[in-house]
């Protein structure tokens, strides 16, 4: 069923605008290779602009004081765009299902989960009008003490294609609910439905300035928002090898820097599981969005008395797995993003295969699908630690089966990976499970579970992984910075210098 992209400009100041040297990009549908409308494409000279419009939208000397308004202020906009994302939830599927490939279910569910962000980062701005002014207890009588949490500032916010709006509204929820205004640079393969928010922003009467949408290619848009002066803060969710090219140029204007980048992440299943409930949170850790996210358990760690028994069965569930167009109903596997990210997701079955590993089932093309960027759910097994296909991640559906036959064993191959995003332990055993999850190298652990996420409970990883937490009051944190006001209430004179008034004794 095809939908129209909406064909749409920068959003800036809000109005729409041209980019400055009016170029545009091409959008292919993963599913059919088809060319299905194109985005414009920033450059510095846009980013500069974006970023002028921001400051002014948060100045408070020009009329125009969104870093000064209430809480209860802001949130009466985080909830209007919130009930316009419900209201275009079946159209904001589809595009973004059409855009970035992955199943209309899914995709409909992320867009509860972006009106959901945007509702409860609203609660968050009332409760902050609330926590103004803590008082910080002192030791000396003679002071009095509290905490202001204000607005950083302009804050750069680049996101990643996999999960587009959603990324977006990880960082523009909390963003704009802090008080800070916002350069929001999504990723050239995926931008559709963030210039769709933008058209809600305009469409609620967002004061213009607050939140601006550049669309454009990461080296062109994305590093002249990295490196600008003007900008205060930069939140970045993408690969490791982009996210440290970010820190560099955020480095120069010392600019704090959340990075939310890439994992390898390990699922431990030992042996006293019920194996479909087991095998089905394991296909869904790793295969959910086409195997194209940040936290996949992409590395199986299984118990070796079970592991033939629970591999078979691994196999069957996923030749059952309806692999199709992401809007042909029931479809639960659609496209990788991109012929780039094809290529680079069929280099490592092949890699893999070169090394000596073992491929169970998948590894190809799926026979039925003769266009688009599909790739069949692949499990390999005879894989050693030092293998790619072990180590790095692949960004796509192949998950990799190693055994193990103690805790300890298991525990030291999970943390052997420069990653720490996420990993999961699923076992009936729950004082197991709390002894594996505290010797787990990750931000986030599920237990007998995989990949479930929700806007209360803070996200982000370790090591390679990045740093800092998005989500929950953490990721408001994130956007605000603490005033220390000290006040001295003494009606006496300091004392510390002699006074000249005063004969010495
Ligand atoms: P990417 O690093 O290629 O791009 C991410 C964003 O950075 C895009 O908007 C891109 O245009 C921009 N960019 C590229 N070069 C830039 C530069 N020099 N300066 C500034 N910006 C630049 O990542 P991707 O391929 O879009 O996304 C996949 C990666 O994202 C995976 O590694 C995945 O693990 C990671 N990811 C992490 C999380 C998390 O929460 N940790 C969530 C989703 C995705």
């Amino acid at each position: 069923m095809a939908i129209p992209i909406p064909s749409r400009m920068l959003f800036i100041d809000g109005e729409w605008r041209e980019p400055v040297n009016k170029k545009r990009i091409t959008i292919i549908n993963p599913s059919t290779e088809e060319i299905i409308g194109d985005i414009p494409a920033a450059t510095a000279e846009d980013v500069d602009i974006a970023v002028n419009a921001a400051r002014r939208a948060l100045s408070r000397n020009k009329g125009r004081d969104w870093a000064s308004a209430s809480g209860a202020h802001r949130a009466k906009y985080l909830r209007a765009i919130a009930a316009k994302i419900t209201e275009r939830k079946s159209e904001l599927a589809k595009l973004e299902a059409i855009d970035c490939g992955k199943p209309l279910d899914e995709a409909a569910w992320d867009m509860d989960d972006v009106a959901g962000c945007f509702e409860y980062y609203a609660d968050l701005a009332e409760a902050l009008d609330a926590k103004q002014k803590a008082p910080v207890s002192l030791p000396m009588q003679t002071f009095k003490c509290h905490i202001l949490k204000e607005p950083i500032g302009v804050v750069g916010l680049i996101t990643p294609w996999n999960y587009p709006l959603l990324m977006a509204a990880w960082k523009v929820a909390p963003a704009l609910a802090a008080g800070c205004t916002a350069i929001l640079k999504p990723s050239e393969l995926a931008s559709v439905t963030c210039l769709e928010l933008a058209e809600a922003c305009r469409e609620v009467g967002l004061p213009p300035g607050v939140l601006n949408i550049l669309t454009g290619l990461g080296p062109e848009a994305g590093a002249p928002l990295a490196s600008h002066p003007h900008v205060d803060k930069i939140a970045f969710t993408g690969s490791t090898a982009t996210g440290s090219k970010v820190m560099s140029a955020a480095a120069q204007t010392t600019k704090p820097v959340t990075l939310e980048l890439g994992g390898k992440s390990p699922i431990l299943v030992f042996d006293d599981v019920d194996l479909d409930k087991a095998a089905e949170w394991t296909l869904f850790g790793c295969f959910w969005t086409n195997g194209q996210i940040c936290s996949a358990t992409s590395r199986l760690l299984v118990q070796e008395s079970i592991a033939t028994e629970f591999v078979d069965r691994l196999v069957k569930w996923t030749k059952n797995i309806k692999i199709s167009d992401p809007m042909e109903e029931g479809c639960r596997l659609g496209p990788v993003v991109s012929a780039g990210q094809y290529e680079k997701v069929m280099q490592f079955i092949s890699t893999a295969k070169r090394e000596g590993a073992t491929i169970l089932c998948g590894g190809d093309r799926p026979q039925h699908l003769k266009k688009g960027y599909f790739v069949e759910p692949t499990i390999i097994t005879d894989v050693t630690t030092s293998m790619q296909i072990w180590r790095e991640e692949v960004f796509g559906p192949v998950l990799s089966v190693k055994t193990f036959s103690t805790e300890d064993e298991a525990i030291e191959l999970a943390n052997n990976t420069h990653y720490g995003l996420g990993a999961a332990v699923l076992s009936e055993d729950l004082e197991r499970c709390e002894r594996v999850t505290k010797a787990l190298e990750a931000g986030i652990v599920w237990v007998n579970c995989s990949q479930p996420c929700f806007c209360q409970a803070p996200w982000g990883g370790n090591k390679r992984s990045g740093f800092g937490r998005e989500l929950g009051e953490w990721g408001l944190d994130n956007y605000l910075s603490l005033k220390q006001v000290t006040q001295y209430t003494s009606n006496e004179p300091w004392g510390w210098y002699p006074s000249p008034e005063k004969p010495k004794l």
